[in-house]
């Protein structure tokens, strides 16, 4: 009410997203709805704060109140994800790539060695690939997937022996197979390097018990909270105190990381977000959140299966976790045309490369989508034979498109968001 008259351009622009949102079928796994409480907090008044340093330690006053604030978002993190004291958590990065950066900043020098998983094989951009500043300033070495689209465990051992980098970061971004941790941790172990797990796409999952934790594991866990934990945007680092990699190079990773995000990296954190984080955390620790987790899975088998019956061909055949990649080539369009269709039908995806693409990244072989948001607004996997046979639909033109925008607007309105 007060914004539509401040400002009732932004107003409306605002609520055409929101109607965006609600009449469409977001299939986008990176995307999630948060709750009301969620946004209340982020909307809050402690934007109004600066609170540059850590809780106890800030370089302005009036900071006790934000200090609780900043150790309970710390304090649940742990309980999410079941942590010991021997880890350390910052909860001030702005968003998941600055929070990958300060982790580099913080064990790398310039021209070291970054080992991630190629882009175009699934791999994030802040993993060493070239067009970001991860694939500038160290040096990248990248693994890629086999020819079925899996990581290849023999051959990443294989690179990390000859190339022997100082970090290796396992995680992606559409990867649709679960991640062996362990594998992981020994292959980078054994050449002194630390093993990062940048969690973002599927710490959700973790939480809530349906993908194995790399806590075990890793030296170094980073993460967006605004993904499957399906909080506000922002990250989350975890440093290992007892890590063996960080004694041997007489790091303390607790300080380093949090010097690196401030003040190197940043000024204050954003207190709001902070706030927003911890109201996501407590309830990423309820029961009801252990079942969506289990349910996003579920929905994404069903998805996956009744896409294959209708013919279409899944990047090493389905999915264990929360997203699938469709390779199209055998339907003749490409990933940028499918999209767009889609988008118009009300099926929103995203287009991405599939491993060995021939095609460009600008307009690639495959789509990606996921199951989050359509899980939070409760679809089973009833709906999502639905939604199945609606992408069938729009790609292989079986319906007039308007048509099948309509079932969707009748399905989404049987699933409210707002
Ligand atoms: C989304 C994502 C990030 C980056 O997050 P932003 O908040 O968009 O900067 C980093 N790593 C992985 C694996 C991601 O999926």
């Amino acid at each position: 009410m007060i914004l539509k008259k401040a400002d009732p351009l932004v107003d409306k622009l605002i609520k055409a997203e929101i109607k965006r949102q609600g009449e469409t079928l977001g299939l986008i796994p990176s995307e999630n709805i948060v709750s009301r409480a969620v946004r209340e907090a982020l909307g809050s008044e402690l934007t109004n704060k600066y609170s540059e340093g850590y809780p106890g330690k800030r370089y302005y006053g009036g900071n006790k109140i934000i200090d609780q604030i900043e150790i309970l978002a710390q304090e649940r993190a742990r309980h999410v994800f079941k942590l010991g004291k021997n880890w350390h958590v910052n909860v001030a990065a702005y968003s998941g790539s600055p929070a990958n950066l300060a982790v580099y900043y913080a064990l790398l020098k310039p021209g070291d060695k970054l080992m991630g998983l190629s882009l175009p094989f699934g791999g994030h951009l802040t993993h060493g690939w070239k067009a970001s500043i991860t694939g500038q300033i160290y040096t990248p070495v990248q693994y890629t997937l086999n020819k079925d689209g899996l990581l290849d465990y023999e051959e990443i051992k294989k690179l990390a022996d000859q190339e022997k980098p100082k970090i290796i970061v396992a995680g992606a971004t559409a990867y649709p197979r679960t991640i062996d941790f362990k594998k992981f941790a020994d292959i980078a172990h054994e050449v002194g390097a630390y093993l990062m797990v940048d969690m973002a796409h599927i710490a959700g999952l973790i939480a809530a018990g349906a993908h194995p934790s790399p806590f075990p594991y890793a030296d170094v866990v980073t993460t967006t909270t605004h993904k499957t934990l399906r909080g506000p945007r922002g990250a989350i680092i975890f440093a290992n105190c007892d890590s063996k990699i960080a004694k041997e190079n007489k790091i303390d990773l607790a300080k380093a990381i949090d010097k690196s995000i401030f003040p190197v990296f940043q000024g204050g954190p954003h207190d709001n977000q902070t706030a927003a984080i911890a109201v996501a955390l407590a309830e990423a620790l309820k029961p009801s959140f252990k079942k969506y987790g289990h349910e996003i899975v579920k929905n994404a088998k069903a998805l996956a299966q009744e896409l294959k019956k209708l013919g279409f061909s899944l990047v090493s055949g389905g999915t264990d976790n929360h997203l699938m990649l469709i390779d199209l080539t055998n339907l003749g369009i490409s990933g940028k045309v499918a999209q767009d269709k889609l988008e118009e039908a009300g099926v929103v995806v995203n287009r991405n490369t599939i491993p060995h693409d021939t095609r460009s990244p600008f307009d690639p072989s495959g789509i990606r989508l996921g199951t989050p948001s359509v899980t939070t607004r409760g679809m089973k996997e009833k709906e999502m034979k639905i939604v199945a046979k609606l992408i069938y639909d729009t790609l292989l033109e079986k319906q007039p498109q308007i048509m099948i925008r309509k079932e969707v607007r009748k399905l989404c309105a049987k699933f409210k968001i707002f």
